[in-house]
């Protein structure tokens, strides 16, 4: 639950304003891009900015630009990911209430509302990419993220949906003389003195030498108030995670980080999960949450679920896995994001069957006493955006777009999706109708 006293006082900052603009950044080093949020497209970083001052790594010109229009009262465009909840009919808090009130961000306010918009920013929140290599291949992720995705767009091109760049390779990772992580080393010693959280992702973080780096790094450099946390999938042999596991215990045992995280994700739960997140070993995934908890007792894990159209049918089982983890004193927060890209995979695509599931579920949810109201809150700002009854012009067009993307998904997977997904038997049929239309359409404007 937010204090009503900061979250008033964010209301009564300019209309639109997010620290999270100032304060947290992800930023991708193999190939030098950064946003801040996560939310927002993410924007190349020019050379010749971090040339200059390696921190343009985070304050990039038109990162400084979109604070100035925050400062002004004016919503950046970029920020849509928020202002499609805020304009959800319904009380419904955005993530720029969530994150502005966070430790890392809510102390600054008073002076970040004083300063120029073009003041160069020391972030709170960083979240660095140091490696695309990955193992993992989901259906809503890109190329630039996971190498495995990479591989498979190379070997057969995009997929024959409208918009079919998604999953294309846009650029290439910048692998050796990379000047972003130059940058990120120049920066680092000065960043990390004011830095209270810091979050590897990747690609697969483990697969990267840069991660083992900071870890060592911060062994010989203790940082007592940060707070280290890693994005993994969890889906791979105990042996690689026992390293990361003996480097924690030692930054633990020098008092060199205040505290430690592992940031994991399922988006359902069982074979549909792992058809989601093609490579996922539930059963490897089952066992690292295990030794990591066994391992690392003061550690954190937080589970995201990026719920999309294929969350819906097994959602209540993940609820169930994560009732039982909380039982046995495991400490793991759920943390659901909507997906917002692509389309064709969103979960405001469901029909009448699916979206009453999600309401059933969310009841189901209230019920357990195991989450808390702030895992609650998420799932139910999901629930209702989901049931907002907005015309889309273009929902047709992604109807026929998750047609065309799961039969070719399975094609090139092996993989079956209606045997895996009775549920949607109904949604699929109809997205098969949307498919024919649209056929039929494109035929007779030819
Ligand atoms: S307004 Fe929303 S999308 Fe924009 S930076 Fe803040 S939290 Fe992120």
């Amino acid at each position: 639950m937010i204090n009503k006293q900061k979250l008033d006082s964010i209301k009564n900052a300019p209309n639109g304003f997010c620290l999270a603009k100032w304060y947290q950044v992800t930023i991708d080093l193999s190939r030098g891009y950064t946003h801040s949020c996560h939310h927002p497209m993410r924007h190349k970083i020019p050379v010749e900015e971090i040339i200059k001052d390696p921190s343009a790594l985070h304050n990039t010109h038109f990162k400084m630009l979109q604070r100035k229009l925050m400062l002004d009262g004016i919503r950046p465009p970029e920020c849509d990911y928020c202002w499609k909840i805020e304009d959800t009919a319904g009380d419904h808090l955005s993530d720029r209430f969530i994150k502005s009130t966070d430790n890392w961000a809510y102390d600054l306010l008073d002076e970040t509302l004083k300063s120029p918009w073009d003041k160069k920013i020391s972030p709170t929140y960083v979240e660095v990419i140091f490696s695309s290599d990955c193992n993992l291949n989901c259906a809503y992720c890109m190329a630039d993220v996971s190498s495995s995705i990479e591989s498979e767009m190379q070997k057969f091109g995009p997929y024959p949906v409208t918009s079919n760049q998604h999953r294309m390779p846009r650029e290439k990772a910048i692998k050796e003389n990379n000047p972003y992580v130059t940058a990120f080393w120049l920066w680092f010693p000065e960043m990390v003195k004011t830095l209270r959280v810091f979050r590897i992702t990747g690609g697969e973080p483990l697969l990267s030498k840069e991660t083992f780096k900071v870890l060592d790094y911060l062994i010989d450099h203790p940082a007592p108030n940060l707070s280290l946390a890693i994005n993994t999938n969890l889906s791979y042999s105990s042996t690689q995670l026992q390293k990361l596991i003996s480097q924690v215990k030692v930054l633990f045992a020098h008092k060199a980080i205040k505290a430690f995280s592992i940031y994991t994700s399922l988006d359902g739960f069982d074979d549909q999960a792992s058809y989601i997140r093609k490579g996922l070993d539930l059963n490897k995934f089952k066992a690292n949450i295990s030794l990591i908890t066994d391992s690392l007792p003061e550690s954190e894990i937080i589970l995201m679920c990026t719920y999309n159209i294929l969350s819906i049918t097994s959602f209540k089982d993940l609820l169930d896995w994560i009732v039982e983890q909380k039982n046995a004193g495991k400490r793991i927060t759920l943390d659901i994001s909507y997906l917002k890209e692509p389309e064709y995979l969103r979960a405001n695509l469901a029909d009448d069957s699916l979206k009453s599931k999600m309401n059933d579920d969310l009841e189901y949810m209230k019920t357990l006493k195991q989450f808390s109201q702030y895992e609650i809150n998420k799932y139910d700002r999901i629930v209702s955006w989901v049931n907002t009854k907005t015309a889309d012009p273009f929902k047709f067009v992604y109807q026929a777009d998750f047609y065309t993307f799961i039969n070719e998904f399975d094609k090139r997977f092996k993989s079956n999706f209606s045997a895996l997904f009775p549920g949607h038997k109904k949604f699929y049929r109809s997205c098969m109708k949307s498919y024919l239309w649209k056929k039929i359409y494109s035929l007779g404007n030819k």
